[in-house]
């Protein structure tokens, strides 16, 4: 069976096509800038080059044409017609309340991904659009919404609440969801399944750092807290989203710098961050590199950011009571041995010591980097959330 993910961003539409049976990828691409000028259509086959090429798109339905042309295309396809692809897994942001798991779009879950919009205007829409334009195409095979706030339904009220006033989360619904769902959920499993224990007797906390940046604290296999909340702009310092801060910031801000709701909202979410401590750059690259070649600025940078893991480190094990697995993923997680190691540093307290070999070796991508004697297994195991929505969009389609 074929299944075929779309995610669906702002202008871009990025896609894979998995082959379930062998469980394997066969091709994967980008849409960039849809509607913009500059827009260029990306597909890779696998094991074959990847191809790029400059086109006027417009619309994801247009977008999903030029896919299906790359797919099928008689020398580079990898399929021979679209009638192979068996089903749609969508990646959709926020599922609210209401979806606890995937499920199979029809009417009312399309108008719950639109009222949800509220919560998330800038990826619900999309993600919506991205669903109408698939079913105007392939009008005959389910289509699967897979939620990044679902895995998070297990977190307890105590943990989701704010200390606002009840009113507001009984009218407004205002609460933690947390994000990265699918790719906490995805790095669980395969974790479970790499250490041969079952999930429902591990205490992990996975880091997924990468542009953006959360933490997940689950036990018996369920998500209990997280570090992002009603939006993906709380916890954890990030490329250019601030994370934790005071309320009180913005009020401030608002009155002493003349701000207002635009600039403030611009300011905490694209110009904070790794970005706005370091002045130089949202990417972790580029920030290291200074911080070793002397720029203080980039040095304390790195500092807060690894200060701020811990921070949460250290409040998940409590709320957990306990930690048996660490794991880290994405761009910097799986990437930057450096953060892992300071991360790490001074947490024997804890149960963590990790192997500077085994750290710094970087292969095999998935592996253990906790030193024999470490009471907490510290791994890093390369996210794929695309995987994860195509097992999900099969599961649900094959019965
Ligand atoms: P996104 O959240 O957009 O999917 P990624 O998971 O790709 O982002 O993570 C982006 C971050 O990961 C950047 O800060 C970048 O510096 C870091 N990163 C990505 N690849 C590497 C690499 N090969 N080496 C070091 N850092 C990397």
């Amino acid at each position: 069976m074929k299944i075929l993910v779309i995610n669906c961003g702002s202008s871009s539409l990025k896609y894979q096509l998995f082959n379930m049976r062998l469980k394997n990828l066969l091709a994967k691409g980008l849409i960039e800038r849809i509607g913009r000028k500059g827009c260029l259509c990306h597909y890779h086959p696998q094991g074959r080059l990847e191809i790029e090429e400059k086109k006027r798109v417009t619309t994801y339905k247009a977008a999903i044409k030029v896919m299906i042309k790359f797919l099928t295309s008689e020398q580079h396809g990898v399929i021979k017609s679209v009638k192979e692809i068996k089903a749609i897994g969508h990646r959709v942001v926020h599922g609210g309340e209401k979806f606890t798991a995937s499920i199979i779009i029809n009417k009312t879950v399309k108008k719950n991904i639109k009222e949800y919009a509220r919560l998330a205007p800038l990826h619900n829409s999309h993600n919506l659009e991205g669903i109408l334009a698939s079913e105007s195409l392939f009008p005959r095979i389910p289509q699967v919404a897979v939620f990044d706030t679902a895995f998070h339904q297990t977190i307890p009220p105590y943990a989701y609440l704010y200390g606002l006033p009840m009113e507001l989360y009984r009218k407004d619904k205002v609460r933690r969801y947390g994000f990265h769902g699918t790719s906490h959920k995805f790095i669980s499993l395969r974790t479970a399944e790499l250490l041969k224990k079952p999930l429902n007797t591990l205490k992990l906390i996975s880091c997924h750092l990468g542009n953006g940046c959360s933490m997940t604290a689950i036990k018996d296999g369920k998500s209990i807290d997280t570090s992002m909340g009603l939006t993906p702009l709380e916890g954890l310092i990030m490329g250019t989203r601030c994370g934790d801060i005071d309320p009180g910031v913005i009020f401030y801000l608002m009155e002493k710098e003349r701000l207002g709701l635009k600039k403030i909202n611009r300011l905490l979410n694209e110009k904070s961050g790794l970005l706005g401590l370091s002045d130089i750059s949202n990417d972790m690259r580029d920030i290291y590199k200074a911080s070793i070649e002397g720029n203080e600025q980039a040095e304390l940078a790195l500092k807060i950011f690894v200060y701020r893991i811990k921070k949460y480190i250290g409040s998940y094990a409590a709320v957990m009571d306990g930690l048996n697995v660490l794991i880290f993923t994405a761009g910097i997680g799986e990437n930057q041995e450096k953060i892992r190691e300071l991360i790490c540093k001074n947490m024997d307290f804890l149960g963590i010591k990790i192997d500077k070999g085994k750290n710094e070796a970087g292969f095999p991508r998935e592996r253990i980097i906790s030193s024999p004697d470490s009471k907490v297994i510290v791994l890093v195991v390369p996210t794929n959330e695309e995987l994860r929505i195509a097992q999900e969009t099969f599961e649900l389609v094959k019965s």
